[in-house]
């Protein structure tokens, strides 16, 4: 029989990754708390034209890369490629512009393209990203760029560039638009054949193009900034002022317009330079006309996501992801089999208690069950021998030096909580 494995550009991790995935992601929600972001979870699939709608008709992701399914009802659904057009969807379905005139949004979870798998790309990959809804001013813009940097720097990354860009308004985009046809129609023999048909559909999106040939191209056609108009120049002065005026580093990017459609004035992206190709950890900007092209009211947005595969890979790289472990605080040792009931009951009660207890198997020797304890990562170990149980005592043995004490039955919950220094719930992860 074939073996079935993860299908491509998916994988699985393994409770020792999770760890270090939840380690992180325990790390971003209190960054993106912080910052005062509420958590929103969407179904993970919605109507296609959501996507159609909301990403655009000429992007690779609704063009080539979604996966698109017809239920038995008939319906088109497609798995979420990306988090902003279901924040916005739900933004507008439960009227949420209603209840403040700002409203700041959190995801995280898996996303789906069906993109060719390489290093940094998967098919099922993960994402966090914020949503800020309902401020116009750069002063939404400037938050965003410094949240996404400050959240990367508190998980301890240091080589970032923020790669910073406007696209304008549709007001100016259209004179720039006009300038940037005519330009690449002048050199269009010399275009890869996806900038051809992009030059059709969305000149724009051939600044995105990775091809050298149609870089060194898009390096001699006119600049967007010389076509802004003056309320997005002004926005723009005005959103790197304040990232000035807070010592935030960035560069100037007039080639950056990213891949989605919705974009208006300012786009970032920040990369990890040590990432090699895929290097950008994340890409968002401000995308004032998307809630009313979704059908709400026309409230501006800006927001960004992240990409948590290659945030891990940099984390990991960079070492900063500190030694975890899941093993038990406690484990439970009957000396022999009879005493099985006995350990199992005292296992349950500290399992009650808020401790994570593990116990071995009375038919074992102490020698066996220690070293047991001892691969399992416990902490302490908890030895109930025939004659010491009869005298309503146990001895408590701390794995790191081998020190072993006696202790009464009676007072056993408090001075394990007393040694672990854990009253209350268990935490779940403990750095070493
Ligand atoms: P996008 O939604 O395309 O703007 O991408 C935002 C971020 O998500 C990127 O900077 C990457 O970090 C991450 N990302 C996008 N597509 C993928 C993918 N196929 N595999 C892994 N990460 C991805």
């Amino acid at each position: 029989m074939n073996l079935i494995t993860a299908p491509r550009g998916t994988f699985d991790l393994m409770p020792q990754q999770a760890l270090a995935w939840q380690w992180m992601e325990t790390k971003i929600r209190a960054v993106l708390q912080a910052y005062g972001y509420g958590e929103i979870r969407t179904p993970i699939f919605e109507h296609t034209e959501l996507f159609q709608r909301g990403i655009g008709e000429t992007t690779d992701i609704v063009e080539k890369e979604m996966y698109t399914l017809t239920d038995k009802g008939g319906r088109s659904l497609t798995l979420r490629p990306e988090g902003t057009a279901s924040v916005v969807r739900a933004y507008i379905e439960h009227k949420l512009y209603a209840q403040a005139p700002v409203t700041k949004l959190y995801y995280i979870g898996p996303m789906f393209r069906q993109e060719r798998p390489q290093a940094g790309r998967f098919r099922q990959f993960h994402q966090f990203g914020v949503e800020l809804l309902g401020e116009e001013s750069p002063v939404a813009d400037a938050e965003v760029i410094i949240l996404a940097h400050d959240l990367y720097r508190q998980l301890g990354l240091t080589e970032l560039e923020i790669h910073l860009n406007t696209v304008g308004c549709p007001h100016c985009r259209q004179a720039y638009k006009a300038a940037l046809t005519s330009a690449l129609a002048a050199v269009a023999e010399q275009l890869c054949s996806t900038c051809r048909v992009r030059l059709e559909r969305n000149p724009l999106r051939v600044l995105d193009c990775k091809s050298p040939v149609c870089q060194e191209l898009i390096g001699r056609v006119p600049s967007i900034h010389n076509y802004l108009c003056a309320d997005c120049r002004d926005h723009f002065d005005r959103v790197t002022t304040l990232l000035e005026q807070v010592g935030v580093k960035y560069e100037l990017s007039p080639k950056l317009v990213r891949g989605l459609d919705y974009y208006t004035r300012t786009v970032f992206e920040i990369i990890n330079v040590n990432l090699g190709a895929q290097n950008a950890l994340c890409g968002g900007g401000r995308y004032d006309g998307l809630v009313e092209e979704c059908g709400g009211p026309a409230v501006p947005g800006v927001g960004f996501a992240s990409g948590i595969e290659r945030l891990f890979t940099t984390l990991e790289q960079q070492k900063k992801i500190p030694a975890l472990t899941s093993g038990p605080q406690l484990y439970v040792v009957p000396l022999g089999e009879e005493l099985t009931v006995v350990a199992f009951e005292v296992a349950t009660v500290l399992r009650r208690q808020g401790f994570s207890v593990e116990m071995g198997n009375g038919t074992k020797s102490l020698k066996a069950q220690l070293k047991t304890a001892h691969k399992a990562g416990a902490a302490y170990t908890l030895i109930i021998g025939e004659d010491e149980w009869r005298e309503g005592q146990v001895t408590l043995k701390t794995m790191a030096d081998g020190s072993q004490k006696r202790l009464p039955v009676s007072g056993l919950v408090a001075e394990i909580a007393k040694l672990v220094s854990l009253q209350g719930p268990q935490v779940p992860l403990r750095e070493e």
